[in-house]
């Protein structure tokens, strides 16, 4: 592995709260995977911000007779609060909505079109009159030419299901105010996919060894059946990023094209919020530099097709517009492990029937470990998979309480109450002490070659195996009896328990931070494993917004065996999860719908 690594995680539009699927599907794997990075030492930077541009806001502001700017910042400053309540421990999670991402999706935009990967060309789109303005697809309904349905989006019909050409669309009316539309023509960039498509194979086929199955598929699979062909990059609205360009006024660039641009503009912003202004270039400009894009599979066109195919077309052309010296090439993919979907309840999540389970309300009646250990024991990695209530409350009941929450406080519990609240003193280690340690300890190899192939849920797995060992061990040395005829036995199977346990805190740390940190106290550390969240805000042309940020400080986490002393002193333990009641899977399946 490299001393670097970009831990690039999806982009949420600004228009919707989070839900179970989003966490699972892209932010906490990339959250799991950044944490153990860290704990590896490497050089880590994870980034991602809200989408705040796009007519999903626009639409949303429309019918809520407010701004776009508000819509986003609304939604922007709640995805802050959530993330740190859940443990996400983002870098930087900015917004689009910057002067810096104006600005590097702007170069972007001209070193592609210097490098002769841009063309121009006129299509029919709807205008308003009323309004003076052009009309996105979805602000214009009609009737289905199709199946009559009365209420047909103009590029689709959500009663037949058919996509349409809006220029058959019978009786166009605008959503805005009901009036009459027209087509009319209007000119637009266009991203020369097919020149780049040969370059984008080559990406691929580089990467066909270790890329998950279902990615490369969907990717291969894409260029195969239909080659690659251009696509529009400029819209005609006035809320996002202008094109750069005089006599475009009014026309900006299509959200599809600059959100991506955000995991190159996110790790400048960062550069510059620590007055590091170049240190941008060892995520980006390194060869070596690993990154890693955390993404659900609706994403994989944008990430695996078009994303490199954006990079590749720069060239060095996007340094030279930066004044870099020497101008380098920016840095591919190394990896897209995409997730599938989680479903719930054996039905597609739902934002608009309520069909969801909501981060922000989970959080209001539960803690966040137990719901980072069942999405990832049910993470999505090879297939869609479902949350069930019952199954949540058997799998924190069952596995996470029973294999290793009473596992850990038992054991510390018995250390504190019977030696004074320290570490036994062993005496001379068994055979079959050392053999329970070496086979713990090994889990550093083990658990860690699942993380580098991101087999997240292999990982949580083999760490959990191992906390069972101990659970044996236990059972077979028993120094709750021990300690009556033989205290110096239990003392000997206490110590190498809380060592065993020592060790899985850290393997464990990336799935369940909090409990991990709250159990690294109990063991009697000062310093903390991870650093620290906080949201700060910014000012810059565009206006004031905020990000959160991560802050290493004391973090003193390390990806290696316990070398716990006899005699330390420990903390009075508490139990790291709390038993649930049966009753929840009703009650919580009786909220759904609603
Ligand atoms: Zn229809």
């Amino acid at each position: 592995m490299p001393d670097a690594v970009l831990v690039a995680v999806a982009w949420p539009y600004a228009n919707a709260e989070i839900h179970v699927g989003n966490l699972t599907g892209a932010y906490l794997p990339a959250d799991i995977f950044a944490r153990y990075q860290r704990l590896r030492g490497r050089k880590v930077l994870m980034v991602s911000g809200s989408d705040a541009h796009g007519t999903p806001i626009t639409v949303r502001a429309d019918a809520e007779k407010s701004t776009a700017m508000d819509v986003y910042q609304r939604y922007h400053n709640g995805f802050l609060d959530l993330f740190q309540k859940v443990g996400l421990t983002y870098d930087l999670f900015t917004s689009t909505h910057t002067d810096n991402h104006f600005n590097v999706s702007q170069k972007i935009f001209l070193a592609l079109k210097e490098n002769g990967l841009l063309y121009t060309d006129r299509q029919m789109q709807w205008y308003a009159p009323s309004q003076g303005r052009f009309l996105p697809d979805r602000y214009v309904e009609g009737t289905c030419y199709i199946c009559g349905f009365t209420n047909a989006r103009s590029d689709q019909c959500d009663h037949c299901g058919n996509l349409l050409d809006p220029a058959l669309l019978i009786e166009p009316r605008s959503k805005i105010d009901g009036t009459r539309p027209e087509l009319r023509e209007t000119e637009h960039y266009y991203l020369d996919l097919a020149k780049l498509q040969p370059a984008i194979e080559e990406f691929l086929h580089q990467r066909e060894l270790y890329w998950r199955p279902n990615v490369l598929r969907q990717s291969l699979g894409q260029m195969q059946a239909d080659s690659l062909h251009g696509r529009a990059i400029t819209r005609d609205l006035d809320w996002g990023i202008p094109v750069p360009l005089e006599g475009w006024d009014g026309k900006c660039l299509y959200v599809w094209f600059e959100a991506v641009i955000g995991y190159l503009s996110a790790a400048i912003e960062w550069s510059c919020l620590y007055g590091k202004d170049e240190e941008w270039r060892d995520w980006w400009h390194a060869p070596s530099v690993r990154s890693y894009y955390f993404i659900g599979k609706d994403n994989i066109p944008f990430h695996a097709i078009i994303w490199p195919g954006q990079l590749i077309g720069c060239g060095t052309k996007f340094d030279e517009l930066i004044g870099s010296n020497p101008p380098a090439h920016l840095v591919l993919p190394y990896d897209v492990p995409a997730n599938e979907f989680m479903n719930l309840e054996g039905q597609k999540i739902s934002g608009s029937r309520n069909w969801a389970v909501w981060v922000r309300d989970f959080l209001s009646r539960y803690d966040p470990d137990p719901l980072r250990y069942y999405l990832t024991v049910n993470m999505p990695e090879t297939k869609d998979t479902d949350w069930a209530w019952e199954d949540f409350y058997k799998r924190n009941n069952d596995e996470l309480l029973a294999t290793w929450g009473n596992l850990a406080n038992r054991v510390l519990s018995f250390a504190y109450k019977n030696w004074d609240g320290r570490v036994p003193d062993p005496g001379e280690l068994t055979g079959e002490d050392t053999e329970l340690l070496e086979l713990v300890e090994g889990g550093f190899q083990t658990v860690a070659e699942e993380m580098e192939a991101v087999h997240l849920r292999a990982a949580l797995a083999e760490a959990m195996r191992l906390a069972t060992e101990v659970n044996k061990y236990l059972d077979q040395t028993a120094p709750w009896l021990a300690i009556k005829t033989d205290r110096q036995a239990a003392a000997r199977s206490i110590y190498t328990a809380i060592r065993a346990i020592d060790s899985l805190k850290i393997m464990l740390a990336p799935f369940l931070p909090f409990t991990s940190e709250k159990l690294h106290i109990f063991l009697g550390y000062d310093q903390p494993l991870f650093g620290e969240q906080a949201v700060e805000t910014k000012v810059d042309a565009l206006g004031e917004h905020n990000v959160l940020v991560y802050r290493p400080g004391k973090a003193s986490g390390r990806w290696e065996a316990s070398q716990i002393k006899p005699g330390r002193s420990l903390n009075p333990p508490q139990p790291l999860f709390r038993k649930l009641d049966a009753r929840i899977i009703e009650e919580e399946r009786a909220k759904l719908g609603r």
